[in-house]
């Protein structure tokens, strides 16, 4: 599709858990009227699909298998994503510890992430699209219009975490140690790891509220276009 009949631009926004991508793409879409996606809930789908079917996480050929004969479809909403899996609505459950380990794993082949690039370049192509993710930037749109990579110190983004889910029943600090364990596998793993793309400009949240986070970014989106 050529840039005058594209609906609008593709933003890009990758980083670590819990630097708060979901509520900045979520907020910057809302402002621009164009689309959010979590591709994070993507993975937890297949791996919601892969607990149920008890599909190792370790074995990439049959979760590749299970991906192909999924039907995953993100929904954006104002302020997160509703998620269904071949048609039943598991938005809530895949937000659980046992989904988030269990994508985290299964985000590792190569076979199951070309499965979901392939679908997030389908959803993103006509524009007008803000899509976070790990590998936004560097693999699934490399030319998207804007890259921004969204980073907090650890012990930051792991209270963050904690005081959304308080009735979790784990201590602040075992939040940050799982997080640190999924941000390690994501950024050492082969199939592209976790990292900021060379043009993507960085924001670290770590001192900054999240109106400022916001400022930040639509002064980002306000230079490119
Ligand atoms: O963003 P979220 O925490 O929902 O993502 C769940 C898991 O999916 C992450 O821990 C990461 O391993 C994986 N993921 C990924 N690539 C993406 C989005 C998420 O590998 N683009």
């Amino acid at each position: 599709m050529s840039a005058s009949t594209k609906r609008g631009l593709v933003i890009a926004i990758d980083g670590p858990a819990g630097a708060g991508k979901s509520t900045l793409a979520a907020r910057i879409a809302r402002a621009h009227g164009y689309i959010n996606i979590e591709t994070g809930a993507m993975y937890r789908a297949l791996a919601l699909k892969a607990i149920r079917q008890d599909v190792s996480f370790d074995d990439g050929d049959a979760l590749l298998r299970l991906a192909e004969a999924s039907t995953i479809k993100l929904e954006p909403e104002l302020e997160r994503n509703r998620v269904l899996l071949d048609g039943e609505n598991i938005s809530e459950r895949i937000r659980e510890q046992d989904v988030t380990d269990a994508a985290s794993r299964v985000s590792v082949h190569p076979g199951v992430r070309e499965w979901m690039v392939a679908r997030q370049r389908e959803m993103g192509e006509a524009g007008g699209v803000v899509m976070e993710g790990r590998d936004i930037g560097t693999k699934v749109f490399p030319n998207a219009d804007i890259k921004i990579f969204l980073d907090a110190d650890p012990e930051v983004r792991g209270s963050r975490r904690f005081k959304q889910n308080p009735h979790v029943a784990t201590e602040a600090h075992a939040v940050t140690q799982e997080m640190r364990e999924r941000d390690e596998r994501d950024r050492t793993r082969a199939s592209s790891p976790l990292e900021a793309a060379n043009d993507a400009i960085k924001i670290d949240s770590t001192h900054l509220s999240l109106d400022e986070v916001i400022a930040e970014a639509e002064r980002i989106i306000a230079r490119k276009k």
